[in-house]
């Protein structure tokens, strides 16, 4: 059917001529046309939400650590939080964080996925990308009664290969970052938060301390935490 693809071909390229023909009318990037044309499907990869409201997202990652703390911050300022777990991380203590999906109010924190074993999915093949986010999703769905719509790929290691199996694990977006608050050792500088922006924390002991100085930038930057399904729902990315 070389008409039907020439005609796609055809609307790949007139969109990507309506997208480049705002501000910087460029030569073209066949490169991005075609990573565009093959991407058509996937769910897709997530680092900051496009939306005129006044929000931040907040995430929270792996779970080794169970800081009690950190959880009553998370309860008393009743902060919207996507938790990407690994299963290893909350079966020595799920109650900790079934406190937080269940208390915290309905879809203020939900449990997303991580995989089982935390690898850089790139290097995986087709089994093993099935095992590490199928699996992830199968165990967190067991544990906390939902299934993980968001995948969180380790290290924000991507390529179409994982967005394909992530797709087949019923993943609806692939969420990576805008700005990692997590004191690895130092303290990062704080960012100016934008609206969208996506919050990177981890459940290490510094948990209370990062998360709080997250609260605050989005403070002074006039932005609330807020879900993030309905905004990529609202977006239009899911
Ligand atoms: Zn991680």
């Amino acid at each position: 059917m070389w008409r039907s693809r020439v005609l796609a071909a055809a609307f790949v390229s007139l969109s990507l001529t309506l997208v480049v023909a705002g501000p910087s009318r460029g030569a073209g990037d066949p490169e991005g046309a075609g990573q565009s044309q093959a991407a058509v499907g996937l769910p897709p990869v997530v680092s900051h939400v496009p939306t005129q409201e006044k929000v931040v997202f907040i995430t929270i990652d792996d779970g080794w650590n169970h800081d009690p703390e950190a959880a009553r911050i998370l309860l008393d300022k009743r902060v919207p939080v996507s938790l990407f777990l690994l299963p290893g991380a909350t079966s020595y203590d799920t109650g900790y964080f079934t406190a937080l999906t269940a208390s915290a109010g309905q879809g203020r924190a939900t449990v997303e996925n991580h995989t089982v074993n935390h690898p850089d999915l790139t290097t995986l093949d087709a089994a093993g990308k099935d095992a590490e986010v199928c699996g992830a999703g199968e165990q967190l769905s067991a544990t906390f009664g939902r299934t993980p719509k968001l995948l969180r790929p380790p290290y924000g290691a991507v390529n179409d290969d994982v967005r394909l199996a992530a797709k087949a694990c019923g993943v609806k977006a692939l969420v990576t970052w805008t700005h990692d608050f997590t004191t690895w050792g130092q303290t990062p500088p704080t960012p100016q938060l934008k609206a969208g922006d996506i919050v990177l924390l981890h459940f290490t002991p510094t948990l209370a301390a990062d998360l709080q100085r997250a609260l605050d930038a989005a403070k002074a930057a006039g932005l609330k935490p807020a879900a993030l399904m309905p905004h990529l729902k609202s977006a239009g990315l899911v």
